[in-house]
């Protein structure tokens, strides 16, 4: 289908950018997400602003121990670039499995994150980070929390005329393991069900622990039940499979019979909104095992090398690499 008529603007200032913002137009970034949905007239702007041409949008930098990442910076810059791999290597790992190289060279994380699909990546690592996300409009600039950021399904705490210009994360400290690990749609890279862990531990005991889903709600959200659980205990295999045990593997059917496998519900300590099927021995058996223990076990496996490998943490008795 073709888009219905619409008028474009390229401004080459912020304060331009947000100007027309305030007058009612809409936002283009990389166009992943929102060119396919005009075209089969879901979205119908009539005005759209084009920000590729804002300078400084997608510049990626740290301040005082904190990450600056620009809204316009695309999936590959943040993949490849060395200050977020050092400083925050979940966010990087996380950027490299979206999608196919043609997408991580276009598409942008604010572009991803103000979209709100349930089921991309980048909102369970936004929510494990416990980032901040800066809007910004003719008015001003106001900050909200991750956990505040992802209301419902492709709805976000953006108000009309304001711009997701900047996501705030602090270095992961010291001795932090991180994972992202998510089984997708073989042919979009979408998350089926995806989990981001950034897990630490102090004196023996777990002492960080934030865990972000995506992909199995209407809109991604952290595992709270599943962290308060882990945190303070010695992050055994035991541990792991006790802050689970609210959960259950289960596997659902989607549209076109598509099987979806609520591996985060073990994590998370509750169901998926939609209706749970039966359980299915064969896959349950199969799929058995937390994201957190991923993290606490072996990470480099499944991401970049731990963040700062002074306080390499070692690994529990009796827990060996599950996959
Ligand atoms: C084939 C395919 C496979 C994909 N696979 C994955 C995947 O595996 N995982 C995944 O997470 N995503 C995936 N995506 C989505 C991809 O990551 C998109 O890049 C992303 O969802 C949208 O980013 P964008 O920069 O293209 O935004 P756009 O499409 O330009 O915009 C998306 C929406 O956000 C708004 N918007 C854009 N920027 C801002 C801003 N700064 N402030 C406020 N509002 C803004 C727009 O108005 C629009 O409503 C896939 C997309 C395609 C087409």
């Amino acid at each position: 289908m073709i888009a219905t008529e619409f008028s474009y603007s390229a401004p080459d200032t912020l304060h331009a950018a947000l100007a027309l913002l305030a007058d009612g137009a809409k936002p283009l970034a990389g166009g992943m997400s929102l060119v396919p949905m005009m075209k089969l007239r879901l979205a119908q702007p009539e005005h759209l602003v084009d920000l590729r041409k804002v300078p400084g949008l997608s510049s990626i930098s740290e301040e005082n121990g904190r990450l600056h990442i620009g809204a316009l910076a695309t999936h590959y810059e943040i993949e490849s670039s060395d200050v977020v791999r050092s400083l925050c290597p979940l966010l990087a790992t996380t950027a490299g499995k979206i999608g196919d190289v043609q997408i991580r060279n276009v598409g942008t994380i604010g572009g991803s994150l103000a979209h709100a699909d349930p089921a991309a990546d980048y909102p369970a690592a936004i929510l494990a980070l416990d980032a901040t996300l800066v809007l910004s409009s003719t008015g001003g600039r106001r900050e909200v929390a991750a956990t505040d950021f992802f209301v419902d399904t492709f709805t976000t705490a953006v108000e009309p005329g304001e711009l997701l210009t900047e996501i705030i994360v602090a270095a992961s400290p010291p001795g932090a393991r991180t994972a992202y690990k998510k089984m997708q749609n073989p042919a979009s890279g979408f998350a089926l069900v995806g989990i981001a862990v950034i897990a630490a531990r102090a004196g023996g005991v777990v002492s960080t622990c934030r865990i972000g889903v995506t992909g199995v709600s209407g809109k991604a959200f952290r595992a709270t039940t599943a962290e308060t659980k882990l945190i303070g205990s010695a992050g055994t295999k035991a541990d792991i499979a006790a802050a689970s045990a609210g959960g259950r593997t289960v596997m659902q059917r989607a549209g076109g019979g598509e099987q979806r496998i609520g591996e985060s519900s073990l994590l998370a300590g509750r169901q998926p909104a939609r209706d749970p099927p039966p359980e299915d021995p064969r896959l349950v058996a199969n799929r058995r095992r937390t994201m957190a223990q991923f993290a606490l076990d072996d990470p480099p496996r499944f991401g970049y090398a731990p963040v700062v490998d002074r306080h390499p943490i070692a690994r529990p008795e009796g827990v060996s690499q599950q996959v």
